[in-house]
């Protein structure tokens, strides 16, 4: 029995499947090939990703690969109830409640895993721990899984090392498709999004700071940089951290940055990157969000434990007064601002990254005989095959090599 908000909700998340769904041509096309070849005939599959329209239509896209497919939340703000109706009228079990606390979120993967899936997605690494310890009772007849983001992926590469990781994951993350533009170009954009339409404020001229200039940060920094703000990056790899000097950022310490910013953006995969030291010394009103991890990356704790009081200065702005009567806000709970304040990812994104997702769930059901427990690679003919469809999708053609240049450059 699925556990959301309101089924009558169901109409609008329709609407919003729909919207999304003619935005996603990669998809479109893998769905065809589906309905023609069902090549998940039978098999139940989980997908524990964030619950809104992108995902939605993933999940629909299985099911015409006729698979049982189950819908898990993978973060308690980002599910949106109307999704999870549509989904719930469309046949697929779901599990997602927005707003839930940590007791509901649990119980929703737990009753994702309950329903036995051979195959599942995973984002940041919450069902693959439940199975490894609370649920280990779960994990028979799994034949694999997939996992969405870095952070997840690095820690089931930690598992793996440990020799702890007893089935076998895609590491769907680290194909080309997926992080070179989801972590850049969509973080860029839906965190902007979801700041945005949040705070309503304007972003030229402010000094933004960005923690972090992995993928996701250098996608923020360009974009921040394109709306005029002036922007400081934090680091602690001194490559990257050449690397943002010579894009053009100023790059320091938190502890400096934290002086000067009057909007900040963690996206480290760490924890504690903003803690007390620096609220101490912040501007007034300045303006705090996550895109990276859950909600560590910002000490939302000590945040709240050592401010005199706070108050909700709009929807998902919170205003924390500081013993100086400073005010310092934090924009959706220190959780992910692009979901949660936001609808994530462009569809066009997560037509690369769930193209991704549905194929790579495939390769597992196709080689399961072979793949051991383990953290893998994902084949670079899926990125290949996402890359044409992407490429004949939006009209454009390339060059291909004759047979001299092909002798020309590898014998
Ligand atoms: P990445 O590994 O490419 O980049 C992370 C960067 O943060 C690295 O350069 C690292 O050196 C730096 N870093 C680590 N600890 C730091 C600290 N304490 N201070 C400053 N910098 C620090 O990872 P990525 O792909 O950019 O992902 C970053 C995070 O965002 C991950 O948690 C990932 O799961 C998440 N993510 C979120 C979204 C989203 O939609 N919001 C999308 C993709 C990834
Ligand atoms: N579940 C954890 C881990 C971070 S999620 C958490 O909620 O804190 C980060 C992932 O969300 C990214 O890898 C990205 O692929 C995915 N994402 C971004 N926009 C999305 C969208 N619109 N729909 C579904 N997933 C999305």
């Amino acid at each position: 029995m699925s556990i959301i908000k309101d089924i009558g909700l169901a109409p609008s998340g329709h609407i919003k499947i729909d919207w999304a769904k003619k935005h996603m041509p990669v998809l479109n096309a893998i769905e065809r090939d589906f309905i023609k070849t069902r090549p998940f005939s039978g098999k139940n599959i989980l997908v524990s990703v964030h619950v809104e329209a992108k995902t939605a239509y993933l999940a629909l896209v299985l099911k015409s690969g006729g698979a049982n497919v189950a819908v898990a939340a993978c973060n308690p703000l980002s599910t949106q109830d109307d999704v999870a109706a549509a989904l719930c009228d469309s046949g697929v079990e779901t599990f997602a409640v927005h707003g839930a606390d940590d007791e509901l979120y649990y119980k929703c993967l737990e009753k994702g895993l309950e329903t036995r899936p051979a195959l599942f997605i995973d984002d940041g690494g919450d069902l693959v721990h439940m199975l490894h310890t609370k649920r280990q009772d779960l994990m028979e007849g799994i034949l694999g899984g997939s996992e969405e983001t870095t952070t997840g992926v690095a820690r089931l590469i930690a598992r793996d090392k440990r020799g702890e990781l007893k089935i076998p994951m895609m590491l769907a993350n680290d194909a080309m498709m997926k992080h070179l533009f989801d972590n850049r170009y969509g973080t860029g954009q839906s965190v902007f999004d979801g700041i945005n339409r949040t705070t309503n404020l304007i972003v030229a001229g402010k000094c933004v700071v960005v923690a972090g200039y992995g993928w996701c940060g250098k996608g923020a920094s360009m974009r921040a940089k394109g709306m005029g703000a002036r922007v400081v990056v934090t680091e602690i790899d001194p490559i990257k951290a050449i690397e943002a000097v010579m894009d053009g950022f100023e790059v320091m310490t938190m502890d400096e940055a934290a002086k000067k910013g009057d909007l900040f953006i963690t996206l480290t995969g760490c924890r504690d990157v903003i803690t007390k030291k620096h609220f101490d010394v912040m501007k007034d009103g300045a303006v705090m969000c996550n895109a990276g991890h859950f909600d560590v990356e910002i000490d939302v704790k000590s945040l709240r434990d050592t401010s005199t009081s706070s108050y909700e200065a709009r929807h998902n702005i919170e205003g924390f007064t500081r013993p100086d009567g400073r005010t310092l806000y934090l924009l959706a709970e220190g959780r992910l601002v692009n979901l949660a304040a936001g609808d994530g990812h462009p569809a066009e994104i997560m037509d690369m990254s769930f193209s991704v997702q549905a194929m790579t769930l495939k390769y597992i059901l196709d080689n399961s005989a072979d793949l051991r427990p383990g953290a893998y690679r994902v084949p670079a003919e899926i990125d290949g095959y996402v890359a044409g469809i992407k490429l004949s999708s939006g009209g454009v053609s390339i060059d291909s090599l004759t047979p001299e240049q092909e002798k020309y450059l590898y014998g």
